[in-house]
């Protein structure tokens, strides 16, 4: 029923700080109704980004934590200071951009319970999550198909088709890219809008919904149909804000911090820069850029090489 992310830029912050602000815009969602909360913010173990290779090797590592609990906010909460090690909380998280994300859940397919909470994960390793406000009305078709690639399903939502599908999506797309080409550093060339491009046109039905991924740190993928969707822009160093039309690529400059929102209420307290998201367009958060691209289901984007369909 209402969705939220907070986008940290090149900006150190306590992981404390980062479940507030995530609880925070939960609590200025729940006047609309709910059942259900959830949030998932990255995984950073002290110290261990010096120890890996790169951010994405320690993001697939150490997956994304998900805490999802049925009934008030206030019981998520509790839980999630419950399994979070007090001392890492005023840790400085050390990605550059941290990407947290949170749901409060009205159920409309699978009651309330802690599975059927939000964030959906395309799996165990939590490779792609999904919160999504709205229905899924072709979910049975998708997840039949999803069933027959071998893909299991956790709950009894609509929603979890759609981080399955990311996964399935991105699988295929890297697949093709690597026969393709010989990677230098071994990095997948398939990028985070390409594959939630490919899922938006698969589904049918309304949503909003926000992506998080371990193949992509510091990311974060929105977008929408017939659901609500407002992102909301804090100390933004370059101010160029135009949006001439749609088809095209639009930077609106490096920020500090990012907010999403189902709802104008859980931005207020941040930023009065606030701009709405339109049906079929797909925001796009890499180190503090935002690029909205218009999706259009008849053609090819932002270098896709072949459609990925899921038969
Ligand atoms: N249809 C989804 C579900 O039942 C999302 C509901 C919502 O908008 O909260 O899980």
């Amino acid at each position: 029923c209402g969705i939220f992310a907070y986008i940290l830029c090149d900006l150190p912050r306590e992981r404390k700080h980062i479940l507030e602000v995530l609880f925070n815009g939960l609590r200025r969602l729940e006047y609309r109704g709910y059942d259900s909360a959830g949030i998932s913010i990255d995984y950073e173990p002290c110290g261990a980004t010096k120890s890996f290779g790169g951010l994405k090797d320690l993001a697939i590592s150490h997956p994304p934590l998900v805490f999802r609990q049925s009934g008030k906010i206030e019981k998520l909460v509790t839980s999630v200071y419950q399994e979070v090690d007090e001392t890492e909380l005023d840790l400085e998280v050390s990605f550059l951009n941290h990407v947290g994300i949170a749901h409060t859940r009205w159920a409309t397919h699978g009651p309330p319970s802690p599975k059927n909470s939000h964030p959906q994960s395309s799996g165990e390793r939590n490779e792609f999550l999904v919160v999504h406000n709205g229905i899924v009305t072709n979910y049975m078709v998708l997840k039949e198909t999803l069933l027959r690639h071998g893909f299991t399903f956790e709950s009894d939502t609509d929603t979890e088709v759609i981080p399955k599908l990311a996964k399935f999506v991105y699988d295929k797309l890297s697949a093709a890219e690597d026969s393709n080409k010989t990677h230098q550093g071994g990095g997948s060339g398939v990028s985070f809008q390409q594959v939630v491009m490919e899922v938006m046109r698969q589904l049918e039905g309304a949503y909003a919904l926000i992506f998080k991924s371990p193949h992509y740190p510091n990311e974060l993928v929105a977008c929408k149909r017939g659901s609500p969707l407002l992102i909301g822009i804090k100390d933004v160093a370059n101010d160029a804000e135009t949006r001439d039309g749609f088809s095209s690529l639009k930077d609106l400059g490096r920020s500090k911090e990012l907010f999403l929102a189902s709802d104008a209420s859980a931005l207020v307290e941040h930023t009065k820069r606030v701009m709405i998201i339109e049906d079929d367009e797909l925001v796009h958060v890499k180190d503090g850029s935002i690029s909205i691209f218009k999706f259009d289901p008849a053609k090819n984007f932002g270098g896709l090489r072949r459609p990925a369909s899921v038969q």
